[in-house]
């Protein structure tokens, strides 16, 4: 890894982890829709993995502002979230009780996103890269919105489906 000195360097070395992420996310999404038992969890991760391909779309865009290569930094974090989830999902049978761990599972990368994308609004602000920060921010409100949509979905129906 190159050497982080500035908040310009942090702030790139976080645009190029939350990249490596969502190429990451973008690869698990459709192995987590063939494995969703509920059409609405299906249609959500669907739909969450439309949103996913514009989120990298904004990055690539926002490396093209800052005249660097759209290059990604391996994430220890996403790594294991996406295979602790993926090692869960071996150990479930019932089909209910695999979407309400799948929800769960969702839920932390959600929550590794809207942490990293909050870091990084902050950040674009101070830089003075506000056109950045507008599209991180886009982002963080889809991250946000999945968030909320994956706990009603749980705490409505999955949930009680698998108890
Ligand atoms: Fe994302
Ligand atoms: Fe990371
Ligand atoms: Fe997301």
């Amino acid at each position: 890894m190159a050497a982080v000195r500035t908040l310009n360097d942090l702030f790139l070395h976080t645009l190029k982890d939350i990249y490596y992420s969502e190429r990451q996310i973008l690869r698990a999404l459709p192995k987590m829709m063939k494995k969703a038992n509920s059409p609405e969890l299906r249609e959500a991760f669907e739909m969450h993995r439309g949103e996913t391909e514009g989120q990298i779309e904004r990055l690539q865009r926002i490396f093209e502002m800052l005249q660097k290569p759209a290059r990604g930094v391996k994430c220890e974090a996403m790594d294991g979230i996406l295979s602790e989830a993926e090692s869960l999902m071996e150990e479930i049978e019932d089909p209910e009780v695999g979407d309400a761990g799948m929800i769960a599972n969702a839920q932390a990368v959600e929550h590794y996103e809207i942490t990293r994308y909050g870091t990084l609004v902050a950040w674009a602000e101070e830089l003075g890269l506000p056109d950045a920060a507008k599209l991180l921010q886009e982002t963080l409100d889809e991250e946000k919105n999945t968030d909320r949509k994956l706990s009603d979905l749980a705490e409505q129906r999955v949930n009680k489906a698998a108890a």
